[in-house]
């Protein structure tokens, strides 16, 4: 091979000259493998070198990105991310969190792995790929519905997902709510590639990105019919129906605990749906007969 000038052998991979120089403080650093060795470089000895300079080089880019550039760039993007929160209206649980769009396009590339100093994060990028977020949510919860409810929610309010807070499901054995589901952010996340694991490394201190899996998770029919059941005998429409307000004003005692004089009078239908989905055993009357109204 003929005798080359560095950079000419090292201008791949994306590397260029003014990049090294930048991220190693002015200069190129002085144990870049076979970097200073002045003479012709036989086309074997290359190939030996070449993984080894770029293994190195990337090592350090990521060295910079964590340790230098990294902190400031994620408080930035946190107090836009804290404006943006701040102007919504929608409940805090049905949003994406920090970490949710942290790790999504055009954030992931400018957070994890950009060298450049200075980067700016807008409003308007952080709302759109919210929205992004939220859409593939609701398509995500909408895909674990039964083909009758999604008709049946399809003509509501869904994207709000209000309406769709009384369905139940099932996590292996326990029973959970929908809110529940959206909360998911324990560390069961899909670490494939090793920049996965570099990034879940990096998130400091913060919830880990939602679980898009639905790995044990499945609709509950029978917890949805008792639900449905409750709100009936409440009067409410159960596609309408939003559990909170007036709703949790109603008092009414459970029969059958009050004929084991264990007197519960929960107030609210969310405390009725609750004891009638986890109390008695399952085997349950209608509501009708279960509820009196005080
Ligand atoms: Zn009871």
């Amino acid at each position: 091979m003929d005798e080359m000038h560095g950079f000419q052998l090292i201008d791949f991979k994306g590397w260029k000259e003014s990049e090294i120089t930048e991220m190693c403080g002015g200069g190129i650093p002085a144990n870049l493998a076979g970097f200073w060795t002045s003479r012709k470089l036989l086309a074997a000895e290359w190939w030996s070198i070449k993984p080894k300079i770029l293994l190195q080089l990337n090592d350090k880019r990521e060295q910079v990105i964590t340790d230098e550039l990294f902190p400031k760039r994620w408080q930035n993007f946190k107090e836009k991310f804290d404006d943006w929160v701040e102007a919504q209206t929608m409940d805090l649980s049905l949003l994406p969190r920090i970490a949710d769009l942290a790790v999504m396009e055009p954030f992931r590339s400018i957070l994890f792995e950009c060298l450049v100093k200075t980067v700016e994060f807008k409003l308007d990028e952080i709302d759109h790929v919210a929205k992004k977020w939220m859409n593939s949510r609701n398509e995500f919860v909408f895909s674990l519905l039964p083909l009758d409810l999604q008709e049946r929610y399809r003509t509501t309010d869904f994207p709000s997902l209000k309406s769709l807070m009384i369905l139940r499901f099932r996590r292996q054995e326990d029973r959970t709510t929908l809110h529940d589901v959206c909360g998911d952010r324990i560390g069961r996340c899909n670490l494939s590639t090793l920049q996965d694991q570099r990034i879940h490394r990096m998130l400091p201190g913060v919830n880990m990105p939602w679980n898009w899996s639905k790995a044990d998770l499945e609709f509950d029919r029978d917890g949805y019919m008792i639900v449905k059941d409750v709100l009936q005998f409440l009067g409410q429409d159960p596609y309408d129906a939003v559990l909170d307000g007036e709703l949790n004003n109603v008092k009414c005692y459970c029969v059958e605990c009050a004929s084991n004089s264990q007197w519960f009078t929960p107030q609210g239908a969310k405390e009725m749906i609750a004891h009638q989905l986890h109390s008695h055993n399952g085997n349950l009357p209608a509501a009708v007969s279960r509820w009196h109204v005080l």
